[in-house]
């Protein structure tokens, strides 16, 4: 009988799979929201799963937190004040804090739960936690965005779960419409939004809700995930007050030390596949 222990999550709606092989449970809990586990991966280091789905592994995490962050801030002219909304896991925060014009970077993650696990299994996502910049508030992102005034923010980065429980308000226009009124003149608004593959309706429903919501520039990011579902995965952005050249990025600011992302990625990932043209 074979010994070897496979952590599996089931895509069942696409009769897909994927398996990392495991050495060892590290932590299980039950938190107010979810169930949160920690494995030690084989080949792919540390593993959070939150509900049985894949959030972070150590190995490919970089991929998704770049293209998160960096492009929406090198759009931005100044971004001097950011909004993140999820990103328990503090891999956004991370990459969002090396950008040394952000005076402010406020988390609002739903579960304090995930960010705590996520400080002592993946320190090295959290090392800029003690940043005297990051401000950390444990509630719901869209009560947040609902009450937060006019203006307040250059750049919102929606870091969110798949659209179902409480992260299925993240994807709503009327979600989409505080965060516009919450951006400043200008801002930029990035959400996760799912695989191009297995998810173009709600690639398409997430560009045209942020239309509706009244962004004047709406255009989505493309790029390798190996551990979501079909290992592709997009992030879609919105640009407040400008239509031209609204996604054209300030390569002088561009830095080094990325391991995916540079300026000429940002420009080839804004490159839709035909089946996503408009
Ligand atoms: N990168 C991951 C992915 O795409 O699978 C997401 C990572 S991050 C851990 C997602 C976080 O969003 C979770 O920690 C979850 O608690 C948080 N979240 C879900 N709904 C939320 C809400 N309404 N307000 C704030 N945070 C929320």
């Amino acid at each position: 009988m074979s010994t070897e222990l496979w952590y599996t999550e089931r895509y069942e709606e696409h009769g897909a799979a994927l398996s990392l092989k495991i050495r060892e449970v590290l932590h299980r809990e039950q938190s107010p929201y979810q169930n949160i586990e920690i494995f030690e991966t084989e080949q792919f280091g540390t593993l959070m799963t939150l509900d049985g789905l894949v959030m972070v592994t150590d190995r490919d995490n970089f991929l998704y937190h770049e293209m998160m962050s960096h492009p929406a801030l090198f759009t931005h002219p100044a971004p001097k004040r950011v909004l993140i909304i999820g990103g328990g896991d503090c891999g956004t925060l991370r990459e969002v804090l090396r950008h040394r014009e952000v005076e402010e970077a406020v988390q609002v993650e739903l579960d304090e739960r995930v960010t705590r696990v996520a400080e002592r299994f993946f320190p090295e996502l959290c090392e800029n936690n003690q940043d005297p910049r990051a401000r950390f508030h444990f509630t719901d992102g869209i009560t947040w965005i609902k009450e937060a005034e006019a203006g307040r923010y250059d750049v919102i980065i929606i870091d969110s779960t798949d659209p179902v429980g409480p992260a299925a308000g993240l994807f709503a226009t009327d979600f989409y419409a505080a965060c516009h009124h919450a951006l400043a003149d200008q801002g930029v608004l990035v959400a996760q939004s799912e695989s191009p593959l297995l998810h173009a309706d709600l690639i398409r429903q997430c560009q045209s809700r942020m239309t509706e919501a009244g962004f004047d520039a709406v255009n989505s990011l493309y790029f390798p995930q190996f551990c979501y579902p079909s290992g592709w995965w997009s992030a879609t952005l919105g640009r407040k007050g400008l239509a031209m050249d609204a996604f054209r990025i300030d390569a002088a600011r561009a830095f080094t030390g990325t391991r995916y992302y540079h300026a000429a990625m940002q420009q080839a990932a804004q490159v839709a596949p035909a089946f996503l043209l408009p």
